[in-house]
């Protein structure tokens, strides 16, 4: 790994894997996730004058009022991800923002369809994938309530901002025996909510209360 990667004090091999104890207290069970975790520089994905704080388990602001979400949560869905009927080949990604849940994601499933509607992020985003030299995801600036059809059925989707009511087109561009981690509701009444297809219908349940920026209806530079 290069030093800008590797970090240094506050953002070192050593900090990651304090961060990895922390996650690991507060319930997170999946070696797969939190060895993702462990070796993800978290830091690269927020400004410089935030790096030292990119370990602490706290969201942090990434510019045009968007936040890089919280690991626990990160670790959370990625872990329900990984836990659904079928093994998740294809993910879905709904709000690419810093990328960080991308960078996730594609150490763990073979390939990641990213979509985000602030361009501004999206080419930050896919800058730091490529220096991490992560080749298996797509990106798309678009509106991603509406998915991403051209590629659809997924095996898993994770949307990262929060819609009052869950998409339909969402659900079903699953694929039966796929799993959706969506956060729902409106502002300060968050629930992340898991969608299991099946062959006729959709289980659901919850998992924790949440806090999301809304999802966004068009696109912007
Ligand atoms: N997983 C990201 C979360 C970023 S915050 C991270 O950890 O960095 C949520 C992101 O969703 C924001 O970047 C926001 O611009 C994006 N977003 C909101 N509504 C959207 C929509 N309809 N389609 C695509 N992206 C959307």
């Amino acid at each position: 790994m290069n030093q800008r990667l590797q970090g240094i004090g506050m953002t070192s091999q050593r900090t990651r894997e304090r961060l990895v104890m922390r996650l690991r207290e507060s319930g997170i069970k999946s070696e797969l996730v939190l060895n993702a975790i462990k070796s993800t520089p978290r830091h690269i994905f927020v400004d410089e004058a935030l790096a030292t704080r990119a370990y602490e388990d706290t969201a942090l602001p990434i510019g045009h009022g968007q936040t890089i979400s919280q690991p626990h949560t990160v670790a959370r869905m990625t872990e329900a991800l990984l836990a659904a009927n079928i093994p998740p080949k294809k993910v879905l990604e709904v709000g690419t923002g810093s990328g960080y849940q991308t960078a996730i994601l594609s150490q763990l499933v073979e390939q990641v369809f990213s979509v985000e509607r602030i361009q501004a992020l999206q080419l930050r985003a896919r800058a730091r994938l490529r220096e991490m030299r992560v080749s298996n995801v797509k990106f798309k600036h678009d509106n991603g309530s509406m998915g991403w059809l051209e590629n659809a059925p997924y095996d898993c989707i994770i949307v990262t901002a929060a819609p009052v009511q869950v998409p339909d087109e969402l659900l079903m561009q699953l694929a039966i025996g796929g799993r959706m981690v969506i956060p729902a509701g409106d502002t300060g009444q968050q629930v992340l909510r898991v969608f299991d297809r099946d062959i006729d219908c959709f289980h659901e349940s919850q998992l924790d209360d949440v806090q999301f920026v809304p999802l966004l209806d068009g696109v912007s530079q």
